[in-house]
């Protein structure tokens, strides 16, 4: 039986599917609500749907995706430990960068989606995921691997799998970048644990997988906080 929160993201994505709020519904095959379950806690949010990920309905499906299931697996992730999607949901013509207005438009989509899936870490993937889920952070080259916390929410800013698929130098930061996210992850999931453990507060979902190393997480050339 589906939990309120998996109902809750099912009746969104109703909406995204109908949606016609912005110009890119008018040459999309079909919208791309996203991937994963509302239990997920590690959410991934790309910039938007490209060719065959517009033909699918599913993100992160072509070569990009094909290196970002890739860079999960070497942290010991599986795309289905996460829940993957785009600022805007349906594609821009010719995979150009979408407008302000278009992403200002779905935005409600994403925030409803984080919102319900509440995720212990969103890995922010590229520059315009990272000026529509961090505004006013610094540029993507400086705070790529990064924690960034906003609010209750733990982000970490990464380079686009797609930026990084010709450039050899890039997939090699990328590569490090993700062993950071490992200890990030197994920091929150122990707090999370901690926080279950606590007769107060209340526990929510499974815990993050193990991983076989990962880097101190607590690591402070790795935290940012500009927000607080
Ligand atoms: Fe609606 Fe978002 Fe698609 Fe625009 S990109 S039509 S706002 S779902």
């Amino acid at each position: 039986m589906p939990s309120i929160a998996d109902s809750a993201l099912a009746v969104v994505h109703e909406h995204i599917l109908a949606c016609t709020a912005c110009p890119l519904h008018l040459r999309r095959i079909q919208a791309v609500p996203g991937t994963g379950e509302a239990s997920a806690r590690i959410m991934v949010v790309g910039e938007g749907p490209g060719e065959t990920e517009d033909r699918l309905g599913k993100p992160f499906v072509g070569a990009a995706g094909n290196v970002l299931t890739r860079l999960l697996e070497s942290i010991g992730l599986r795309r289905e430990d996460t829940f993957i999607t785009n600022v805007v949901k349906c594609r821009p013509p010719g995979n150009r960068d979408p407008e302000p207005a278009e992403v200002e438009a779905c935005s409600q989509f994403l925030d409803a989606q984080v919102e319900i899936i509440r995720p212990d870490v969103i890995l922010v993937l590229g520059r315009h995921a990272l000026a529509r889920l961090l505004p006013g952070s610094p540029g993507i080259t400086q705070v790529h691997g990064r924690q960034v916390v906003r609010g209750d929410r733990l982000y970490v800013p990464l380079y686009h799998p797609a930026a990084a698929l010709y450039n050899g130098s890039l997939m090699r930061t990328l590569e490090e970048d993700m062993l950071r996210v490992r200890g990030y992850l197994d920091a929150a999931g122990e707090e999370r644990r901690r926080a279950a453990a606590a007769p107060s507060e209340e526990a929510r979902g499974p815990a993050v997988p193990a991983a076989a190393s990962a880097p101190a997480a607590t690591d402070p050339r790795h935290q940012l906080s500009l927000f607080d």
